[in-house]
């Protein structure tokens, strides 16, 4: 079971997540994956990005407030002052060595995705044992265990790929004996360490992950992912307030809705879990009696082949181009070997002969540093005017259309088109894959949400 970040958000939710936990144990063995109490890892970031900018005294002042929160939430949770004493030794050890990283930050003015990577798991480093202190007052033995003794992954900072050979063996050799023993291991998720022993994390909202890389690991019955919504929605309860909870859906379709941005998923969470297809289930931790959402191989399709909405706004939009680029060859293979070497997450490629250019688009944060690359990579080019611009838009949207069955239905394109049309929604680029289990066009980021609702009711997905 994965607890994510408002499902720890505070003590009462601390509370309640032990509950779900400690009455799961009564049927089953239960292994607990907990985020950062929410917003804690941002908190973690601006401290580190204080400490970069030489703002020591800033940083440690967060790291104080950050204390002083998971002390509060000790005392709510634990009421004898002994017991709270063990758990406040492994809080202050885990403070404190956040301290000597800012500090060390703020003296070379330099922050390496390795020391971003160290600060930032501090998250899940104080939630994980004041979970335990929660599972262990609503009356199961438990034990925190931090990742990095588990989860084993290369050494690429800051979105690290999990090696699950060695995770399997270290996983079930620490956990199993302690699930034998009834003990309720409670791991900190987004975390892990590379081959050397180095702390890494998985990547933004990683603990999804977490939580689906230990379950194929210990070869669970399922995955629970606990968050603050129902389950997966046809649509952003946030910008479509008609959404509605799927009850089934397919790994291939949560995937592809992870992908294009829906936050309830981590993209990369049904990775592990598809070969041994383990069922995911993501459910309320706040109505934990209703039924959320099934992910399962197949999934259960509905009528008009759609199936849910999502939109990725964090994108860029990057064109290599020129009149010179029809005769140049391979330019599409040294486009893509070079967004391949920079680690770039390419999400849309569309390629049009008559406008001579290649667009595609990739998450905010990876541009400069592909843009960089490409100008590198096509340095001559440029020169010979044989390419003749590198361009970037940053303000543009990817909406994507989801659903299995779309796949030989036709006019699903043609329909949702025409109601964009109709709404004044202006289309920058359109790409379909051959699965037909997903369309997906951009558009200007400020049409999104006119975008996402005009879509919604065309496919009559508010309806019960
Ligand atoms: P957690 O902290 O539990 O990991 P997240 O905030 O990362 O939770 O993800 C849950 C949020 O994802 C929801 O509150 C909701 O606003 C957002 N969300 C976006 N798209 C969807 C969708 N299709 N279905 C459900 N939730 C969605
Ligand atoms: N705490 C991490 C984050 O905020 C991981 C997670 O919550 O899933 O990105
Ligand atoms: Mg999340």
């Amino acid at each position: 079971m994965k607890f994510g970040g408002t499902s720890v958000g505070d003590a009462s939710c601390i509370a309640r997540a032990a509950k779900i936990t400690v009455d799961a144990t009564k049927e089953y063995r239960c292994v607990a994956v907990v985020s950062a109490m929410s917003g804690v890892t941002n908190r973690l970031i601006e401290a580190a990005n204080f400490a970069r900018a030489g703002n020591g005294a800033q940083a440690l002042a967060v790291l104080e407030a950050l204390r002083k929160q998971h002390e509060d939430a000790l005392i709510s949770l634990v009421p004898q002052e002994k017991e709270r004493e063990r758990f406040r030794g492994r809080l202050d050890e885990v403070l404190a060595e956040g301290r000597r990283l800012c500090e060390g930050t703020a003296l070379l003015l330099e922050l390496t995705p390795r020391t971003l990577d160290a600060v930032s798991s501090l998250g899940e480093r104080l939630s994980a044992p004041l979970v335990a202190a929660a599972v262990k007052e609503a009356g199961a033995p438990s034990e925190a265990i931090e990742a990095t003794e588990l989860v084993v992954t290369d050494a690429f900072h800051g979105g690290a790929e999990p090696q699950m050979e060695l995770t399997r063996a270290k996983s079930q050799a620490r956990l199993c004996p302690l699930l034998e023993r009834g003990i309720v291991p409670v791991v900190t998720g987004f975390i892990g360490a590379s081959v050397e022993g180095q702390l890494t994390t998985l990547g933004r909202g990683g603990s999804d992950f977490s939580a689906t890389i230990l379950g194929a690991a210990l070869d669970a019955d399922e995955v629970i992912i606990w968050t603050d919504v129902d389950g997966v929605l046809t649509a952003d309860p946030r910008l479509v307030p008609e959404a509605r909870t799927i009850s089934e859906i397919s790994y291939r379709e949560a995937a592809e809705l992870a992908y294009f941005g829906a936050k309830v998923l981590h993209p990369k969470t049904l990775n592990p879990v598809v070969l041994a297809a383990i069922p995911v289930w993501i459910r309320n931790s706040f109505e934990p009696e209703r039924p959320g959402t099934k992910i399962t191989p197949e999934g259960r399709s509905i009528g008009g082949g759609v199936k849910a909405l999502t939109a990725i706004r964090d994108v860029t939009l990057i064109t290599v181009g020129g009149p010179g680029i029809v005769g140049l060859p391979d330019v599409v293979g040294r486009t893509f070997s070079t967004t391949a070497e920079v680690r770039a997450n390419v999400l849309l490629i569309s390629q049009s002969s008559s406008q001579n250019d290649i667009c595609f688009i990739v998450a905010s944060p990876d541009a400069q540093r592909t843009v960089e690359a490409l100008r590198k990579e096509f340095a001559r080019d440029l020169e010979q005017h044989d390419v003749e611009h590198i361009t970037v838009d940053p303000n543009i949207a990817i909406v994507a259309v989801v659903g299995e069955n779309m796949r030989g239905i036709p006019g699903v394109a043609g329909k949702t088109f025409s109601a964009l049309g109709r709404d004044g929604v202006n289309l920058i680029a359109i790409a379909q894959g051959s699965s037909e289990s997903n369309i997906s066009f951009v558009i200007e980021e400020k049409a999104v949400k006119q975008a996402l609702i005009t879509t919604h009711s065309e496919f009559g997905l508010d309806a019960p």
